[in-house]
């Protein structure tokens, strides 16, 4: 779930007037959306296939068709941007799994590359598949990992940005050379 702390910081840097609110939601879909294939397990996929969990869906690649052939059907306002905020939200799911602590890595350059990533650093505690493992004393130790590696540091440097951006407007606006 936290995937989406990816989109929903993006969404805030940037702001409404850069990115429309029904690309904003497709960022966050798009950021959950690479563990879809967990489906897999049901029809006999195994976690190290191709497209098994943590594989095809995780890659850079399906991350940047996704983008791609999302924009070129909806033709947003602001393409480019939106485009790269699609494929960022997406991508960084593949690359926030490299640095949890369990189950494979990510396929990260799939088809290139079926090698499973792992970040050199893996701080953040796995995320049980499943709703009845996630509600545990794990799923609590998850929750506290993702606050702590996740949602803190991009809180804090949103606020940072977010309050630069505010102290260089006002500050433009005292010296006479406002922009805006
Ligand atoms: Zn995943």
């Amino acid at each position: 779930m936290s995937h989406a702390a990816i989109p929903i910081a993006g969404a805030l840097l940037l702001g409404r007037s850069r990115l429309s609110l029904p690309v904003i939601a497709t960022g966050i879909v798009f950021s959950m959306f690479p563990d879809a294939d967990v489906i897999g397990f049901r029809f006999g996929v195994d976690y190290a296939d191709g497209w098994g969990h943590r594989g095809a869906t995780h890659s850079l690649l399906f991350a940047a068709a996704a983008a791609l052939f999302t924009v070129a059907l909806v033709r947003p306002q602001r393409y480019v941007l939106a485009g790269l905020f699609l494929f960022i939200s997406m991508a960084s799911h593949g690359l926030l799994d490299t640095l949890t602590n369990g189950g494979l890595g990510a396929a990260l350059f799939w088809p290139l590359d079926e090698t499973r990533h792992f970040a050199p650093l893996t701080p953040i505690a796995v995320s049980p598949i499943g709703i009845a493992d996630f509600i545990s004393a794990r799923g609590i130790k998850v929750l506290q990992s993702e606050v702590i590696w996740i949602w803190t540091p991009l809180t804090i440097s949103v606020a940072m940005i977010l309050g630069l951006k505010h102290w260089r407007v006002k500050w433009l606006q005292r010296n006479g050379t406002a922009q805006q």
